[in-house]
């Protein structure tokens, strides 16, 4: 130890990297970590957390008429966007305060400058100098990634700023078919904003299950969001009233605010890897085994800037099994699989596991059982949402391969479900469990009969 500064550098206090940091002081190693903007990472500062807020935000439009529905008087209902602005705002100074602690009471050392690896065991802190570490852990996550090749981009905006907008626009050009795009969509939809997606694939949520993305573009639409699919824009113009977009199809179309949502990139620029010697996929992100462990013996990286599974949780526990294994003598990986997903979309989706062309395609034959239909709540008052909830199952096996769920608080029912499936539960001994009633996730356990999807000749 004596031949280094410290055990430990992290690069980036994130989710991944804190978790890390905090595990590896805590073990007694002497560790430090260098973040260049707030700490807490994407999630807690622009990514999960100030998002969900918006969201909570969002969802009162419905809340206040189905409020309506179930006997309220409910007089003019009006949102304050800045008010809102300034209550996210200090709750998210307060979580990352949190973080902050939670180092510090660890005992590591917390650097607010960005930092560079320089080589195998240094580590470049700007304006500070160089220190060396006998273990370097790369944390640093991922950023928006913006086209170069759309003239009038300057003007668009990406996720970073949708959450600070000075005001609430009276409309929205939301350029992307994925988690982000659409679940601002619902957001500035539900705030009241005019909003239109545009996505250039013949359906939305790529890489989940089919019925899952018609079901939450239907409902999206349903709810007075424009979807063009097969659309893309290709330049921004500022006008008189705002911005237009025009898109190759020719069709012009004019908003308040353009933000593109067209995927997140590794953000190693400016690191130093390359030089390093630190190996690189072909999109920038840090080449890891199983155990976060880069081609170089003293670098590890974990969280988004890996781009393996891009979440939270999944950063926490790569970051985890790093400290265990460097740290505790306890070598650990965190398995990849079975990583349950939501997206906050209105309404919202839960899913683990195969989609059903996935699981067709690895296992041949599977069963599948499907449920779409109006929540109790919804028939009360005469309200037209739906839910879907669709089970995968192997045939011969009766394995749950896939567990899908779009209904209110679907992410809160997918949880359990990803439990059950982790452990491989069969369908008979899913169907064993008694239903809760009366609950929307009851349905789950009470699907007895056999969908045939009409592609396959119902
Ligand atoms: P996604 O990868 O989910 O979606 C990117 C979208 O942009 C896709 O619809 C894609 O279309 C489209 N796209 C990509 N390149 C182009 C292009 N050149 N021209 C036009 N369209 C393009 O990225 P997001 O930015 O939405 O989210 C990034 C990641 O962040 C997610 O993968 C997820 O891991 C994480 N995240 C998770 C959330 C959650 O857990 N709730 C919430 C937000 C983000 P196509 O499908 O055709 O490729």
């Amino acid at each position: 130890m004596a031949d280094y500064d410290y055990d430990l550098f992290v690069i980036g206090a994130g989710s991944g990297g804190v978790r890390a940091a905090r595990l590896a002081a805590m073990s007694g190693a002497k560790v430090a970590v260098a973040e260049e903007s707030r700490v807490g990472g994407t999630c807690v500062i622009r990514g999960c957390v100030p998002k969900k807020f918006m969201v909570y935000a969002s969802e009162y439009a419905q809340s206040f008429e189905t409020a309506r529905g179930f006997g309220w008087d409910i007089g003019d209902t009006r949102f304050d966007w800045p008010r809102f602005l300034r209550a996210k705002d200090d709750e998210i100074a307060r979580l990352s305060g949190i973080y902050v602690r939670n180092l510090q009471n660890a005992g590591a050392e917390l650097v607010h400058a960005k930092a560079r690896v320089k080589d195998a065991h240094t580590v470049e802190v700007e304006g500070k100098g160089t220190v060396t570490a006998k273990k370097i852990l790369i944390a640093t996550g991922g950023r928006p990634w913006m086209p170069t090749d759309v003239p009038g981009i300057e003007h668009a905006i990406s996720s970073n700023e949708a959450f600070h907008l000075a005001e609430l626009p009276k409309s929205i050009v939301i350029a992307g078919g994925g988690y982000i795009a659409l679940e601002f969509a619902c957001i500035f939809n539900g705030l009241g904003v005019e909003t239109t997606v545009v996505h250039r694939g013949p359906n939305v949520l790529r890489g989940f299950d089919d019925d899952i993305r018609s079901h939450v573009a239907e409902e999206m639409e349903a709810r007075g969001i424009k979807i063009r699919l097969g659309a893309q824009i290709n330049a921004i113009e500022k006008t008189a009233d705002g911005l237009s977009s025009a898109c190759v199809d020719g069709h012009m179309l004019a908003s308040e605010v353009v933000m593109f949502a067209l995927g997140r990139g590794p953000y190693t620029e400016g690191l130093g890897l390359a030089e390093a010697g630190v190996a690189l996929t072909a999109n920038g992100a840090v080449k890891v085994d199983d155990y976060s462990h880069t081609n170089i013996d003293s670098i590890w990286a974990v969280g988004d800037v890996t781009d393996r599974i891009n979440l939270t949780p999944v950063a926490i526990r790569e970051g985890a099994a790093f400290a265990q294994t460097e740290f505790y003598a306890n070598p650990t990986t965190f398995d990849h699989d079975m990583v349950a997903s939501a997206i906050f979309t209105q309404p919202q989706v839960g899913s683990v596991g195969l989609s059903e062309a996935d699981a067709r395609h690895k296992y041949g034959k599977v069963d599948i059982y499907l449920a779409k239909f109006r929540a109790m709540k919804e028939t009360f008052y005469g309200g037209q949402q739906r839910c879907l909830m669709k089970l995968v199952v192997e045939q011969g096996s009766e394995r749950i391969l896939g567990c899908h769920v779009v209904a209110p608080d679907g992410p809160e029912i997918i949880q359990m479900a990803a439990i059950a499936m982790k452990m491989g539960v069969t369908k008979p001994q899913w169907d064993a469990t008694c239903a809760v009633h009366p609950t929307l996730a009851e349905e789950l356990v009470t699907m007895r009969d056999k969908y045939m999807p009409p592609s396959l000749g119902a």
